[in-house]
């Protein structure tokens, strides 16, 4: 491939391959950018606008009904009368707890220490039992309440979300924790209930960042968000702000988080996603671009190859060939004959040439017309390129001269052959408009002179030439001083 070819050829993938690259990572990143804020603005917080919604409707609901126990002036009434008799409590427990749908109801008397729930009375509770803390604490608390998340003694240990209401008489002072519990297993439902569609991570952390509530398929058993790859590095930032967006990696990912306080709860909402499954798709269409890129560059490049190369060869072609016969032209000879030369005197070969001359052909011209001549000049040339080696050189050597180069090839042979060329034109007659165009040549042999040049040599087969048209044309005449017959 020519040099100029080749730098054209590089300029065009150049700019391909750039122009390509640039369109198709400016498109990926342009597209990954907007898919973190779409993830960060909206995809995140509405999700966790959602939970909240659906939280404060599943568990404020529990909340407002143990506060409306806490303040029944019923309960407080009964605890001031000395809880007469247990049966009214009992009947209140269970009207509220089948009226409200809850898992358990229940109050404890600070008083006598009595747990009452909806089918009679518990135990007693103490405060050197581990599973009785959570009423000392509610004992001690400030707040109106607290949610808690334990085993429920009066339901087979099931884990259960309890609101502990602190209940106080008309002047203020503590007489005893009520309220409500639901099984956790409802808010997990909820919880996974959106990670299954949305894909996202939902799980609640307490101040401590102790992670208090999670769907299933949470990672091991991490139970601080201080404990968490990646996550740990923010998790005091996180935990210290009421809302927030957060982007960390962890085992390779890059995860969003969206934070938000719950204040009925004092716990922090935390919902997650992936950023990678989106990024994926996105990376996935990237990959499709640059393979069609990939493919249009080989094809333009191919096809530019492939006419630049026909063009090449076209170009070459008639720098080097005859137009009309398709013989070579006298430029091409030069450097033929220097190639013939030098294989001969490398292989020690003969080489020899034969000098063609059409008879008469002015006369063809003048009764037939210039195109008739044309015709017969490209017959002539095919009929001798049909009969020459592939290896032998053909050349339009004038108007209605040609020149062989006959390698490999003595005196003798050359004159064999320059007989035979000779017998073959004189047996064809060209057809032309009716008339048959008869036509006969003259050729000249003469055999290469090692150390001779081109000129010395395609004197004597001039000369031969000659001495053949002189001898009445239609004939083969070999080159003077050499021994060999003439024929003709
Ligand atoms: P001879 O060689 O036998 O002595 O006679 P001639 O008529 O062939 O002699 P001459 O060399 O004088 O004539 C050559 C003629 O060939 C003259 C020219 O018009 C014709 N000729 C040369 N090139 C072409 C060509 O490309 N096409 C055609 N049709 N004729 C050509
Ligand atoms: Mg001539
Ligand atoms: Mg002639």
């Amino acid at each position: 491939m020519p040099k100029r070819q080749r730098r054209l050829i590089s300029i065009v993938s150049l700019l391909l391959v750039v122009g390509f690259l640039v369109t198709s990572l400016t498109s990926f990143f342009v597209s990954r950018a907007s898919l973190r804020t779409q993830i960060a603005q909206s995809e995140l917080p509405l999700t966790s606008d959602n939970i909240y919604s659906e939280i404060q409707r599943d568990l404020l609901q529990p909340i407002f009904i143990s506060s409306l126990m806490a303040t029944d002036t019923f309960v407080r009434d009964w605890v001031l009368h000395g809880e007469q008799d247990e049966s009214h409590m009992v009947r209140y427990l269970q009207d509220i707890r089948t009226r409200y749908r809850t898992v358990t109801s229940f109050f404890v008397s600070d008083r006598t220490s009595l747990y009452y729930h909806a089918d009679g009375i518990l135990k007693k509770v103490s405060p050197t039992e581990p599973r009785d803390v959570w009423y000392y604490r509610v004992r001690q608390m400030k707040d109106d309440y607290e949610i808690n998340v334990d085993p429920d003694l009066a339901n087979r240990d099931t884990m259960t979300i309890f609101i502990n209401y602190r209940v106080q008489d008309y002047d203020g002072k503590f007489i005893g924790a009520t309220g409500v519990g639901l099984t956790v297993s409802a808010v997990k439902k909820l919880i996974e209930n959106y990670q299954e569609r949305y894909n996202r991570r939902i799980y609640f952390v307490d101040k401590d960042g102790i992670i208090r509530l999670h769907g299933r398929q949470f990672p091991d058993k991490t139970e601080n968000i201080h404990e968490m790859p990646g996550l740990k590095r923010i998790a005091d930032e996180v935990l210290a702000q009421p809302a927030g967006v957060f982007v960390y990696r962890a085992d390779g990912k890059t995860i969003h988080l969206h934070t938000r306080y719950i204040e009925e709860f004092k716990w922090t909402l935390l919902v997650e996603q992936e950023e990678d499954r989106a990024v994926r798709s996105i990376f996935h269409i990237l990959l499709i671009n640059l393979t069609i890129c990939g493919i249009v560059i080989v094809v333009t490049l191919t096809l530019t190859n492939l006419t630049i190369a026909s063009y090449q060869r076209t170009i070459e072609q008639m720098a080097t060939t005859d137009k009309l016969t398709g013989a070579y032209n006298r430029r091409a000879l030069d450097v033929l004959f220097q190639e013939a030369v030098l294989h001969a005197e490398r292989t020690k070969e003969e080489l020899s040439t034969v000098l063609v001359d059409i008879d008469r052909f002015k006369r063809v011209n003048d009764r037939f017309g210039h195109a008739a001549g044309d015709l017969v000049l490209q017959h002539i040339v095919k009929t001798m390129a049909a009969h020459i080696r592939a290896s032998d050189v053909l050349c339009r050597w004038g108007g209605e001269e040609f020149l062989i180069l006959l390698k490999g090839c003595s005196l003798e042979q050359a004159l064999k052959m320059a007989e035979k060329l000779r017998m073959e034109v004189e047996r064809f007659t060209e057809p032309y408009e009716g008339n048959e165009i008869k036509i006969t040549i003259s050729l000249g042999v003469a055999q290469y002179r090692p150390g001779e040049n081109e000129d010395s040599l395609l004197r004597r087969a001039d000369q031969a030439l000659y001495k053949a048209k002189r001898n009445g044309r239609n004939r083969v005449e070999k080159e003077d001083g050499e021994a060999g017959g003439e024929t003709g």
